[in-house]
């Protein structure tokens, strides 16, 4: 389907950013990556018009695209600089990877789920952004192209997978909602050496569930 950016679309996304901030964003160059991509890209037509309001919208195969606050903090965690690497799990819609990339980021992403996995490559590719990206389970990570500057999870994971903290570089940061129930907690792991890491909370938030093998 056609679609276009226009100054409404421009001006939707502008005061959004402004809502992002009073919700406490404080990183400007993350706001920027956001106000960059035009997420009514990633909505189906049905929900265009909530496309900058700051909810959670289904996006096919019972999964969301996250909530922009959500998305504008997990980015601000990780504290990207230009050029570094960094590994998603769960491209769904191939928002938060768009912005990965707008920060200036290489990015690897992860999509479980086969539907999913093609339709945002085609978008993310029509848009000119060029992440890696696979078809495959978030649980393994991607050891072949580790060690990351980043690790961002964008599906509610039930612990702390060791494949994802053994990918991490020296210094890198693991930023990932954890708990079982209705909502987790934003986890932000910090590798200080090779057998030490920190922990950091950052509040609640209500993901998708994070699940094993890909799926058809
Ligand atoms: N970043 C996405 C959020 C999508 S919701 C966006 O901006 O749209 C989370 C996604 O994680 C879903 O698409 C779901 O299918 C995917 N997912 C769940 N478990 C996974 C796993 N083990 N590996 C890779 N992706 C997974």
């Amino acid at each position: 389907m056609e679609r276009v950016d226009t100054y409404r679309h421009k001006g939707l996304r502008k005061r959004l950013m402004d809502e992002l901030r009073e919700l406490g964003i404080r990183d400007e160059r993350v706001l920027d990556a956001c106000f960059n991509v035009p997420r009514h890209f990633f909505l189906s037509s049905a929900f265009l018009e909530f496309a900058y309001d700051n909810k959670a919208f289904q996006i096919g195969a019972g999964q969301t695209i996250s909530q922009p606050f959500t998305v504008a903090k997990q980015t601000e965690l990780l504290e990207i600089k230009k050029g570094d690497k960094i590994l998603e799990i769960g491209t769904g819609s191939g928002y938060q990877t768009c912005v990965l990339c707008e920060m200036g980021a290489k990015v690897w992403s992860i999509e479980r789920q086969k539907l999913l996995a093609d339709n945002s490559k085609v978008l993310i590719r029509s848009l000119g952004y060029r992440p890696n990206l696979y078809y495959g389970d978030g649980y393994k990570g991607k050891p072949a192209f580790a060690p990351f500057d980043g690790i961002i999870v964008t599906c509610g994971a039930p612990s702390i997978p060791e494949a994802l903290l053994s990918q991490l570089k020296i210094g890198g940061k693991l930023i990932i909602p954890v708990g079982e129930g209705k909502t987790q907690v934003m986890l932000e792991v910090t590798r200080n050496s090779a057998t030490d890491f920190s922990k950091r909370e950052h509040g609640n938030f209500a993901f998708v569930p994070m699940l094993n093998d890909r799926a058809r």
